[in-house]
């Protein structure tokens, strides 16, 4: 297949808008920049076209897709019981990087929601995304726009490198502002319950809800994921991972030691700048400051990708603080380790 490539700009023209609403139509798959990471794009009211999106990603059918829309009133037309709480979260997060999880009206098929009975939605804030959906005129489910099990695209050229050939659109929008994927957020059980951390925080969601919400980001022993895309490997670089978790002197040491008896091999560092500036070693990658977790986030999943593109064996992270958008870092963090992490 061949891929067309268009400019945000592009999507002024009269011809471009025709061709994206055309190819929407007719089943085809659209990546578009959303304000989180890149979005693969496919009519949610189409089995074909969505069943595309899993065979292309190379996703695991039973992990379900988010259904993006461009009005927050669109909402109650697929789903029950729009609760109070939910309409203040609208209010206050939406369009934004906050996907719901709501009872469903049964509209979309088993393929986007895993067969459960509940659908996740988000209205996004990104220019081009909104302008997708209206031109489309339907819902869109848009997962992360990276094959399966490697991490999210936030920039072009990774949508190019996993995509190229495989979808019909990829609109370039540059590097994405937030780096994370949304914040999901199920409103069908008594207590609010946050299943993916991201920009959203749970801090952010209490206060305007007024209540403590629950967080229930990682899988549980011996319980069923609450959601089932929990329990997949992710953002995982080839080489091996590992976080340390330690004071800011014994991290250093650590490192400086690992890097010293794996020599031999390719070994890298990611980390905010505050500790590659105490770090000696070939490949000491800047994540952003401490002070500023916004571009830890913005940074991360390039830095991931780098790791591949360099062939890397080896990589360091220090953990980061899990408060606030470090609660996010960490849980993707986390999953590019494997739970490889060494407390010191
Ligand atoms: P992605 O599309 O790659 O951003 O991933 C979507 C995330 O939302 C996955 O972790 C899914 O498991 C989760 N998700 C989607 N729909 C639901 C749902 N109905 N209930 C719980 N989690 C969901
Ligand atoms: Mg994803």
């Amino acid at each position: 297949m061949k891929t067309t490539v268009f400019s945000t700009s592009d999507l002024e023209k009269k011809e471009v808008q025709k061709k994206i609403k055309y190819n929407l139509e007719n089943d085809e798959l659209v990546v578009f920049p959303t304000e989180t990471v890149y979005g693969i794009g496919a009519n949610a009211l189409s089995e074909t076209a969505v069943k595309k999106i899993f065979s292309v990603k190379g996703r695991p059918s039973d992990n379900p897709l988010i259904v993006h829309l461009s009005k927050a009133k669109d909402v109650y037309k697929y789903v029950n019981n729009v609760s109070k709480h939910a309409e203040i979260l609208m209010d206050a997060f939406w369009p934004g990087p906050l996907t719901l999880v709501f009872e469903s009206k049964g509209i979309f098929s088993p393929v986007v929601t895993g067969g459960l009975k509940t659908v996740a939605i988000r209205v996004p804030s990104h220019k081009t995304a909104k302008k997708v959906i209206e031109l489309s005129g339907v819902p869109i489910c848009a997962p992360s726009a990276n094959i399966s099990g490697r991490p999210s695209s936030t920039l072009f050229s990774h949508v190019l490198e996993d995509f190229d050939g495989k979808v019909s659109i990829i609109i370039d929008g540059g590097p994405t502002d937030i780096g994370l994927e949304s914040t999901v957020l199920d409103l069908t059980v008594d207590i609010p319950t946050i299943l993916r951390p991201g920009k959203i925080t749970k801090d952010m969601i209490e206060k305007v809800l007024n209540i403590s919400i629950i967080n229930h980001t990682e899988v549980q022993n011996g319980l069923a994921p609450k959601s089932p895309g929990m329990k997949y490997k992710h953002y995982a670089p080839k080489g091996n991972v590992t976080l340390i978790d330690g004071s800011f002197e014994e991290t250093i040491e650590y490192i400086q030691k690992q890097l010293f008896d794996k020599r031999q091999n390719k070994c890298a560092v990611l980390c905010p700048d505050e500790f590659a500036d105490m770090l000696n070693g070939d490949t000491i990658i800047k994540l952003g400051s401490l002070d500023n977790l916004e571009s830890i986030a913005t940074n991360l999943f390039k830095s991931l990708r780098l790791m591949d593109e360099m062939n890397i064996d080896y990589i360091y992270i220090p953990a980061v603080s899990y408060e606030g958008l470090g609660q996010a870092i960490m849980n993707r963090l986390l999953k590019a380790a494997n739970q490889n992490l060494i407390k010191l």
